[in-house]
């Protein structure tokens, strides 16, 4: 029978959890020298280590033959860990085991003295998926808890659990896996196993895994089976389905360079390995994304977002102008848009490509090649600009004929990079300024520099662009000066954890944060003012402004063009 490799190579030892030293060197120190807590909580994103951590700390602290903190492996009672057989290590899952009854056993039980081992170990996992009733009666075991009996509490959304709880456990967050550890990690694996790989698969899939160990590890099964026992970049390119960094920055090179026809050949090359024309224009705003951001705070781009070469990446970033990408990703978005009407999606990446290689570049890259290259003689650039005057025309039919609401909008002069953004979700801001008060407000900005002390170096730099502009009891609404660090900022589930358990911890309440690119808050609160006005305003026809404006005072304290300071 096949094993899933994330099972087979479920670490064993402290030393071969991934990516998490100081949390593992910390728990073997506490073993070894006798000063283990009674609780621990044991926080962060999936497939990090968290239960593998649980059940050799199980093991470690049971185990007669202990090695500088780790466990044999080899005594009966560390077999009998791992073999999910020992009566005193009881795993719960309380994502199927939330009633009070579960845990009222536990209370019960907890008391007596452990069987087998010297300890008795509870790992209940997904312990925020606990009921209210359950969470109060853990807590009153934990409030006196018995001897010899240690809870290990693991989670992946620290922000549901009670205070009062995370207050009697100590607790270790356990870090996103950076894609060098994973890549090291399925390296060792390989070798063991000696299956052949490519290096280059491995980034890829390092990549695409996205700090999840579990994760590489499943997509690595897949290319495993896929290449009969080999892995090679064509199948953790289809796997994963993901361009090779390469041939983006070549293409990105070209079209800044105004070399078209190189650009349109590296495209077709692009689209042979598989790739759908969206996924090519999604991989190419992420990496202009990335460039940007490198620009902006190069330390919060990591060596994978860059390719396998990040010289090459740091180079360029160096050397375009940030409007020209701001113009790119604004032309990659429209014709993104556009391709929704065609069935020929290669005649618009064409286009495209055309029109990328045609952008003013305010700082020309290689002007020598570039003047060689756009020869507008050139009979494949007259064929294109022809094309492109068609579509255009085309496309300008559809707008007029109604062909879709969303095209047929007239664009908006905002920021070139605001549609590049997922859009705000209103349902999750109206309630919060439904309920938004000024001092709700200014007791959120009160904490501020607190909770960006407690942030990561990283996520304090992203922080850095951000502030709260409304706030009720239940929920935080934060602006960001850039959009595309807005973007970057949701997509970044560590970052949106921390702040929540940082304000858990400064305000003793953990209130919904929901996140708005600045550009777009004053329309939304404007909207949301129009559309929620008292009854009385609501009513009458003479001009609204100046309810909204008094409105405005009384929620948000007038505060949108009020300085953090
Ligand atoms: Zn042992």
């Amino acid at each position: 029978m096949y094993r899933a490799l994330y099972r087979v190579w479920r670490p064993q030892r402290f030393d071969e959890i991934v990516g998490q030293q100081m949390i593992t060197q910390t728990l073997k120190n506490a073993i070894m020298t006798h000063q283990t807590s009674h609780a621990y909580l044991f926080t962060g994103p999936r497939g990090t280590g968290k239960t593998s951590a649980a059940k050799i700390f199980a093991k470690a602290i049971n185990c007669h033959h202990l090695v500088d903190g780790e466990p044999c492996n080899e005594c009966e009672s560390c077999q009998a860990i791992t073999k999910g057989q020992m009566n005193d290590v009881i795993e719960i899952d309380a994502a199927s085991n939330n009633g009070v009854e579960e845990i009222r056993d536990i209370r019960d039980k907890a008391k007596y003295a452990p069987t087998q081992a010297d300890y008795k170990v509870y790992i209940i996992d997904e312990v925020h998926m606990l009921s209210t009733g359950a969470f109060n009666a853990l807590l009153k075991t934990l409030e006196e808890p018995p001897a010899n009996v240690i809870f290990i509490l693991a989670t992946t959304e620290p922000h549901k659990i009670p205070l009062t709880i995370i207050s009697r456990t100590q607790r270790f967050d356990f870090r996103r896996i950076t894609a060098k550890d994973s890549y090291e990690r399925m390296v060792y694996i390989l070798q063991q196993k000696n299956v052949d790989y490519d290096e280059k698969a491995l980034r890829v899939i390092a990549q695409a895994a996205e700090g999840g160990m579990r994760d590489a590890l499943s997509i690595l099964d897949q290319v495993i089976s896929f290449g009969d026992n080999t892995v090679t970049l064509e199948d953790a390119l289809m796997v994963t389905g993901s361009v090779t960094k390469k041939l983006l920055a070549d293409y990105v090179e070209e079209v800044t360079s105004h070399v078209t026809k190189p650009a349109l050949e590296t495209m077709r090359q692009i689209l042979q390995e598989g790739k759908d024309a969206n996924r090519f224009i999604e991989d190419l705003i992420s990496y202009m994304r990335d460039v940007l951001l490198y620009q902006q705070a190069p330390e919060m781009v990591d060596s994978v977002a860059m390719g396998e070469d990040d010289q090459r990446f740091a180079d360029f970033a160096k050397q375009i102008d940030a409007e020209v990408l701001y113009q790119m990703i604004k032309t990659l978005n429209d014709v993104q848009q556009q391709m929704r009407f065609t069935t020929h999606p290669d005649v618009y990446l064409e286009v495209l490509t055309v029109k990328l290689s045609q952008l003013e570049t305010a700082k020309p890259i290689t002007r020598t090649e570039a003047t060689a290259a756009t020869n507008p003689d050139d009979p494949t650039i007259q064929k294109l600009a022809a094309k492109v005057d068609q579509l255009q025309s085309e496309l300008t039919t559809l707008k007029t004929t109604g062909g879709s609401a969303a095209v047929a909008k007239p664009a908006r002069a905002r920021s070139t990079t605001g549609p590049v953004v997922k859009k705000v979700n209103v349902s999750q801001i109206y309630p919060i300024l439904g309920a938004a008060t000024k001092d709700d407000l200014l007791k959120v900005r009160d904490v501020w520099a607190d909770l960006m002390s407690i942030l990561s170096v990283t996520q304090r730099a992203l922080m850095h662009v951000a502030k709260p502009v409304a706030a009720s009891g239940e929920g935080v609404v934060v602006a960001f000066d850039y959009a595309f660090l807005y973007q970057k900022a949701i997509d970044d589930q560590v970052l949106m954890d921390a702040l929540g358990n940082g304000l858990d911890r400064l305000m003793g309440q953990a209130p919904k944060i929901v996140c708005v690119p600045k550009e777009q808050w004053p329309e939304l609160r404007k909207d949301y003012l129009t559309t929620h006005q008292p009854e009385g305003a609501a009513t009458q026809q003479a001009p609204q402004k100046a309810p909204v404006v008094d409105e405005a005072e009384k929620r948000f304290g007038d505060l949108v063009e009020v300085k953090p300071d």
